[in-house]
């Protein structure tokens, strides 16, 4: 089943450099700015945790030392948030962060692949979502209206930009469409944030590590 999601993930990973491609003018993203891998929750399904765990397992052992660190640190973390504010969501840096850099890159899930671009929710008024960088004067900060938490038609035009920016309908919900993966014949099975899968293969991870 893994063979027909990278089938559909390398489908996906192309539409979403197109994507990337036709917004270069608005997008600063680059290697060691990673603000996006910080601070979340990271939704993944249970076939995209099984193939980033097939990354943590190719990793080279001082690397592999390093993120099996991060995890225990994170699953700490976890269980004191839980216990001093229970109601809020647990936000964390992920684990695969090393010296600001994705030690599992060709392995991320598909939230990762659309970190920076623009995405809607087609069954809401396809209001955009606009990157939270944005706000910090990275990507599309050339055209945010920020009082208005909005995209400036007057700032685009200042641009003189040939592309207008664009929000694009992938959504988390929509990547993980049933409809799609029945297609693509696979299942994605349950999403849960990142560390939480980490909870749940505690021991086989151990067993791995030692
Ligand atoms: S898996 Fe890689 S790209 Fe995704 S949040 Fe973690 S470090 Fe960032
Ligand atoms: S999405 Fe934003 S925070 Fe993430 S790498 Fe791109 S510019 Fe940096």
């Amino acid at each position: 089943m893994i063979q027909n999601y990278l089938l559909y993930l390398g489908y996906m990973t192309n539409k979403i450099q197109a994507f990337f491609e036709n917004q270069k003018d608005y997008i600063c993203c680059r290697k060691g700015c990673a603000k996006c891998c910080k601070k979340a929750q990271f939704p993944y399904s249970e076939i995209e945790f099984k193939l980033i765990y097939e990354g943590l397992k190719e990793l080279d052992a001082n690397i592999q030392k390093q993120v099996l660190d991060k995890i225990d640190k994170v699953i700490i973390e976890k269980q004191k948030h839980n216990e001093e504010s229970p109601q809020e969501k647990f936000r964390y840096d992920c684990p695969f962060l090393i010296n600001d850099e994705c030690s599992v890159y060709y392995y991320r899930g598909l939230i990762c692949r659309t970190f920076g671009l623009m995405t809607f929710v087609p069954d809401s008024a396809k209001t955009p979502n606009i990157p939270f960088c944005a706000y910090e004067g990275l990507n599309y900060s050339s055209v945010l209206d920020e009082a208005k938490n909005n995209i400036s038609e007057e700032k685009f035009a200042q641009t003189r930009f040939k592309n207008e920016p664009m929000a694009y309908n992938i959504d988390y919900s929509t990547l993980i469409n049933e409809e799609i993966s029945q297609g693509f014949g696979f299942k994605f099975g349950e999403v849960k944030p990142l560390i939480e899968w980490f909870i749940q293969w505690k021991d086989e991870i151990i067993t791995s590590r030692y």
